[in-house]
């Protein structure tokens, strides 16, 4: 018997590919431009050092649902983003080290209220409004490391793409991250301890755009995962 004054939050999971496993999940950080093509469609030079925002664990929701359009937006925009799982704890963590942190991989969409986003980022506000919300953090099953290919182990190449209706909207390839997996560990880890459940995307590449009640998105990472969502 607990002594909790209301019944405690069910614990966020993500399920792992391939196992009957479930991936608990602690927080969900997230990388802000870190595609150079992305970041000029979004007004910004190329090359910053790596900076993040969070969703709530809870944002996540299952591969093929169907989530009903957002409230306070007009301009839903999607954004592709391979997902990381960390395994171990860590802090200021070298990005030599970073691989040994890393559990496994998924794909998931950074749903983004842009409206939200940017006006409240020309009043020097913080983004919550514009990323942390219901059903934001729509993901795949995890890939264990061990379950990629040796060419892809390091998570730095592979395609990368999302479809709207059947239009390819976003594609690009691992490789094009400004910032890869290691140096965002090691980054992010300057911050905060990293601990085990914790999830980070790594941020999307360019052709983001708006998204409509009705859409069928289907996204992916070439060996990691797909990802199917429907807009109601
Ligand atoms: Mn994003």
């Amino acid at each position: 018997m607990s002594n909790y004054v209301i019944a405690p939050h069910p614990q966020a999971s993500v399920p792992v590919a391939g196992s009957g496993g479930q991936f608990p999940v602690r927080r969900i950080f997230c990388v802000g431009r870190n595609y150079g093509e992305h970041a000029k469609e979004m007004g910004f030079s190329e090359k910053e050092p790596p900076f993040f925002f969070t969703k709530p664990a809870d944002a996540i929701a299952e591969n093929g649902a169907t989530i009903p359009y957002p409230p306070i937006t007009n301009d839903l925009h999607h954004e592709i983003e391979m997902v990381i799982a960390i395994g171990k704890e860590g802090a200021n963590i070298p990005a030599e080290q970073a691989m040994e942190h890393i559990w496994g991989a998924g794909v998931g969409i950074d749903f983004t209220r842009r409206d939200q986003q940017i006006a409240h980022r020309e009043k020097g506000r913080p983004w919550c409004w514009g990323k942390a919300f219901d059903n934001s953090a729509p993901m795949t099953s995890l890939q264990p490391l061990s379950a990629l290919p040796d060419s892809q182990k390091t998570l730095d190449n592979g395609q990368i793409w999302l479809r709207v209706n059947g239009e390819m909207r976003q594609q690009a390839d691992l490789s094009d991250m400004i910032w890869n997996v290691r140096d965002i560990i090691a980054f992010c880890s300057q911050s905060v301890t990293l601990k085990a459940g914790d999830l980070i995307m790594t941020g999307t590449p360019a052709g983001v755009g708006a998204v409509t009640a009705g859409d069928v998105l289907e996204g992916g990472v070439e060996n990691i995962g797909e990802l199917k969502v429907t807009l109601s």
